[in-house]
């Protein structure tokens, strides 16, 4: 085994979310609270992504438990997308709890990895981002999103194509002329039963 060189005192500028653990693993019951704050590129999932360059901030509590580390803290970071009804720019927070065990060795699928003496938090911030990036963002609340006549954005203008909500309620105002039916042929209730008789 070869032995890696001393590592100073100073930040590793590449690995911006290693913490020292040898004397955490060596007082068990110990604790320590970090807060780490760096990009990580390419977390990014279909809908939505944490910019380039935008910082992941992960605030925890490292505590040296009988297995390894547990790490109990969160994850956050800004993320941009496209919202997916107007198409326009989407923006806000993302913000996930985490609690991780990290062992020297142990089930990848259900752990993280530790050494003796270094603990790298990034695989745990990356994972929660990846995890809480909205695959299908909206840009506000109640985004009318695009006419889906002549893809005006209802946001911003009232096209003349009319009513679109109606011509979608036409298929449910045919429902109920025939849910009567269905209702007392079978003796059932559900709304949902009489829908789907109509396609039949
Ligand atoms: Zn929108
Ligand atoms: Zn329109």
């Amino acid at each position: 085994m070869s032995s890696a060189p001393a590592l100073g005192a100073h930040k590793h500028r590449d690995r911006p979310f290693v913490v020292q653990v040898a004397g955490l693993l060596r007082d068990p019951g110990s604790r320590r609270r970090v807060e780490l704050s760096a990009p990580i590129d390419d977390l990014a999932v279909s809908g939505s992504r944490v910019p380039d360059g935008a910082p992941v901030t992960i605030e925890a509590l490292l505590e040296s438990v009988h297995e390894g580390i547990l790490v109990t803290g969160t994850v956050s970071a800004s993320w941009e997308g496209e919202c997916r009804r107007c198409l326009e720019p989407a923006r806000g927070e993302l913000r996930l709890d985490v609690r991780e065990l990290c062992v020297e060795e142990g089930d990848v699928e259900t752990t993280y990895a530790l050494t003796a003496d270094e603990l790298d938090l990034e695989p745990i911030a990356h994972d929660a981002c990846i995890l809480e990036l909205p695959l299908a963002p909206l840009c506000k609340e109640g985004c009318l999103g695009l006419c889906p006549e002549c893809g005006a954005n209802r946001n911003l203008e009232l096209c003349a194509c009319g009513p679109a909500p109606d011509s979608r309620w036409g298929p449910l105002v045919m429902l109920e002329d025939v849910a009567p039916q269905a209702r007392s042929a079978q003796g059932a209730t559900r709304p949902d039963t009489a829908a789907s008789e109509t396609t039949e």
